[in-house]
């Protein structure tokens, strides 16, 4: 029997193309997607090339050249951009659905991440019309120096399947304000809706050439991007791994590089703290997109006096979690993203039990007649040294550490090789702020976590990154400074 959620699955995958120098192109050969929680083929994509990579960046390099959108106005750039943020939102609930059928994540989070993409469009809409540099008045009679900002050229995005649509909309529009040119290349797990945006931004009026989106595997397209010696700057998202061999293939031409990478962020919970709150907090911090997501609050660091009755609450309100179709608006659990990424989180749950945690909730995959889903999970008797605490699992998997003194926690935060984020729960504004300034990483939250503002840049500290994104500090990445400096008057002669 069809259930109303199989009358929401496409009948035929989604056919996308390619949108390169102000066409569609499709090739001879192509790729699939299946839904990783309903087992059906949910999109169909051109396979990128070498040759297809080339011609994006070929147009890039001569829409950056001979303009015209280096050259606009800030408000003209303006104006294209918050056309770009309407038609996001007037194709939201498109743009959800193919998330949710791409990626496997909730339908209500998808909605809500198309929203929050639509502002950060906004909000880089406002950025365009207030780039500016310094002025120097202060060298004497006959000098003046300005420092000028110029976009940094043509600019190549990779991006992870985790938050297709918003990863891309925390690079492009910001890109964009600078006046850069792009070549974009989505994770081959889910094109659909940045090759979407090529509509949007077709619609938008954006010149030719200017946004270039070309979908593949990370070989040969994103190999070939960050290696190409026409690219001026490189702005990757994803694994630590990857990111090292962007870094590696950038050398060709000593190209910029952003990188933001993973993360195993704790939430630091002291028994002083809002306990009410700081419990929904880790719940939502850990399984929030199937703990797939670089910010997951996957170490809880609780407390000694309190950590065995805070855990014991943390295991009662993962119970809670609605774990089941990303298309059912209850559901808050979706699917894990593919076969890979599940045998990954069975790995690292045996890799706990060997080392010693353990484990007091979940564990499993979930029985169901279709797609691919993991049980919440919690382990406590985790100590810092375990690969658990230390790795990044990218699944619904908690870790529970306790500490006993600020000092001690600032030490166990600082253990990892990864510094993206971290939270700390606590009423003492001395405590908040010890943690604040000791924590080595790009984002602390105190009090709450994992909120977001277009103003308040992002990024990571040590293996979690390089550069940051978001807020005035992105125009600094996607921009060069360049000095002039001018002579008054008659000039002192080297020559007698
Ligand atoms: P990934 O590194 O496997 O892939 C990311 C992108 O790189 C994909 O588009 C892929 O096709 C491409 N790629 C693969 N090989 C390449 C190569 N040799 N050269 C150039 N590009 C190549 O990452 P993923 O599995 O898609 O995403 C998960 C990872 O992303 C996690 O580690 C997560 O923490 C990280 N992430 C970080 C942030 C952040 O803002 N810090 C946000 C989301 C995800």
């Amino acid at each position: 029997m069809r259930t109303m959620i199989d009358t929401m699955l496409p009948k035929q995958p989604y056919e996308y193309a390619m949108w390169i120098d102000g066409d569609w192109v499709t090739s001879k050969s192509s790729f699939t997607r299946e839904s990783p929680a309903h087992d059906v083929t949910v999109g169909r994509y051109p396979m990128g090339s070498e040759a297809d990579t080339d011609a994006a960046v070929v147009a890039a390099r001569r829409a950056f050249d001979a303009g015209p959108w280096p050259k606009m106005s800030g408000a003209d750039r303006s104006k294209a951009l918050l056309r770009v943020a309407d038609g996001i939102r007037a194709k939201k609930e498109e743009l959800a659905l193919i998330e949710v059928l791409e990626s496997g994540k909730p339908i209500s989070q998808a909605r809500d991440e198309m929203e929050w993409s639509a502002g950060l469009w906004d909000y880089a809409a406002a950025l365009c019309r207030h780039i500016y540099g310094d002025t120097y008045n202060t060298l004497g009679e006959s000098m003046m120096g300005f420092m000028i900002r110029e976009p940094i050229g043509v600019v190549a995005m990779i991006t992870p399947w985790n938050f297709p649509f918003l990863i891309i909309s925390q690079k492009l529009p910001f890109a964009l304000a600078a006046g850069c040119t792009c070549v974009v290349k989505p994770s081959e797990l889910t094109p659909g809706t940045t090759l979407r945006l090529g509509q949007l931004i077709e619609a938008a009026g954006i010149p030719k050439g200017v946004v270039n989106i070309v979908s593949g595997y990370g070989n040969p397209v994103g190999a070939r991007l960050a290696s190409h010696s026409d690219v001026d700057m490189i702005s990757f998202t994803g694994s630590t791994a990857v990111g090292r061999s962007v870094v590696e293939a950038s050398r060709s031409n000593l190209k910029k590089v952003e990188l933001e990478l993973g993360g195993k962020n704790p939430q630091i919970v002291f028994a002083d703290s809002d306990l009410d709150a700081a419990l929904d907090a880790v719940v939502f911090g850990v399984y929030f997109n199937m703990g797939e997501c670089c910010n997951s609050g996957s170490r809880l660091m609780v407390q000694k006096s309190i950590a065995q009755e805070f855990a014991a609450k943390v295991i009662e309100k993962a119970k809670e979690v609605v774990v089941g179709d990303p298309l059912d608006e209850a559901t808050k659990v979706g699917a894990i993203v593919n076969q890979t990424q599940l045998d990954k989180i069975q790995g690292y749950i045996q890799t706990g039990q060997r080392e010693g945690a353990t484990l007091k909730l979940g564990g499993n995959r979930r029985q169901t007649e279709r797609g691919r889903f993991f049980e919440p999970t919690v382990f406590e008797g985790v100590n810092p040294g375990m690969t658990i605490a230390k790795e990044e699992i990218f699944g619904p998997v908690l870790s529970v550490i306790p500490f006993e003194t600020p000092d001690e926690a600032l030490r166990i935060a600082n253990s990892t090789a990864y510094g993206l984020s971290a939270g700390v729960w606590t009423k003492n504004i001395d405590v908040a702020f010890q943690l604040g300034r000791g924590i080595r990483a790009g984002t602390v939250w105190i009090n709450t976590f994992m909120e977001g503002y277009p103003e308040l840049s992002f990024g990571g500290y040590k293996e979690s990154g390089l550069g940051r994104e978001l807020g005035r500090f992105a125009i600094e990445e996607f921009t060069e400074l360049k000095t002039i400096q001018v002579h008054l008057g008659p000039r002192t002669k080297w020559l007698p």
